[in-house]
């Protein structure tokens, strides 16, 4: 195998790979994750389904069998009783009076019985052969269906594999960073951007501390992606300025959305309101507070690149040049 020339990044000790790339490829594993899962459980709907009508469709030939059997047994017994004995049989009704024409009608009769039996004997051997054709189906299915799973629980395994080596890798960046990842004990997954579907379902300001990413500014904290974004972008904004962004505000809880809310009622948002309880607006400071500072328009210019925003209704209703948020899908577009 011929390894890839080491960028100069990475023969500076830095690490080659950008945090946004991380987060980007360990999403997109995960997606795979999802849609292999959704594409397994598809596979045994069908089988399922496939199953259900082949075992409906071995029901009926059975039936059909049984009764054709049934029909068998009396008419095998007649027809081989007429050819031993015709008069003793029990076609004797039809055998009264012993004119040539009574007897001719009686013969077509026993004719007509004996061709019955070998069409009875001839469709059991065919309901025998599609019993047997089914039989042979379904354990077919059966064995394609295991053989699919199985290639789609490796494929599950593998992804998660890569998915979980990537999120291993963002968390040592971040570390490297200065991000405590699991301060305050709020577990390893905290910056797990594979998670954040699941943060989704938490309300407004009541998420977990287990899906808040500490930031590498001390107190500061967003959801996952959200914080690997930020770092990426401090990191960008501290080549720059030679220092790193200031934080006044990240993810707030309802409580203290109210606090704020109560506080400056005009300024802060409704409570339960606010990409501030999602865990995705940063309120900065040290310079970009200010409109049309150097700092703010740097990061008017290049926030974008990383999946930061300064939404419109901050430009005017309410003015506040210090909020900043991710939007995801910006972000997924990186
Ligand atoms: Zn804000």
């Amino acid at each position: 195998m011929v390894r890839a020339p080491r960028s100069a990044a990475a023969a500076k000790g830095k690490d080659p790979v950008s945090l946004t790339q991380l987060r980007r490829q360990a999403q997109q594993a995960y997606k795979g994750i999802e849609d292999a899962t959704k594409a397994l459980q598809a596979r045994q709907k069908q089988f399922d389904a496939s199953q259900r009508e082949l075992a409906t469709k071995l029901t009926q030939l059975q039936t059909a069998t049984l009764q054709l059997n049934k029909m068998r047994k009396p008419l095998s017994d007649l027809v081989s009783s007429l050819y031993q004995d015709p008069s003793m049989s029990g076609l004797s009704p039809f055998l009264t009076g012993g004119d040539g024409a009574t007897t001719l009608r009686a013969m077509s009769d026993m004719d007509y019985l004996v061709a019955g039996r070998n069409i009875v004997l001839s469709d059991a051997l065919k309901l025998l052969q599609q019993q047997q054709q089914l039989a042979g189906e379904a354990q077919e299915l059966r064995a394609a269906n295991l053989l699919e799973e199985a290639q789609l629980d490796a494929q599950i395994d593998l992804l998660r594999a890569k998915s979980s080596k990537l999120v291993k890798s963002l968390t040592r960046t971040l570390t490297k960073l200065g991000v405590n990842v699991n301060q305050g004990n709020r577990g390893p997954g905290a910056c797990d951007p594979t998670r954040v579907t699941e943060a989704d379902q938490y309300p407004n300001g009541l998420l977990p501390k287990s899906f808040l990413c500490p930031l590498p500014q001390k107190g500061a904290e967003l959801r996952a992606d959200a914080a690997i974004a930020f770092a990426d972008l401090n990191l960008a904004y501290k080549s720059h300025f030679g220092q790193p962004m200031c934080i006044s505000s990240s993810y707030r809880s309802l409580s203290a959305q109210q606090a704020v809310y109560y506080q400056r009622p005009g300024f802060a948002a409704v409570p339960g309101k606010s990409n501030h309880g999602l865990g995705l607006a940063v309120d900065l400071c040290g310079g970009v507070q200010a409109f049309r500072s150097v700092q703010f328009n740097w990061l008017e210019a290049n926030s974008k690149r990383f999946g930061f925003i300064h939404p419109d209704w901050s430009y005017h209703s309410p003015f506040e040049p210090w909020h900043w948020e991710y939007d995801p899908k910006l972000g997924a577009q990186l």
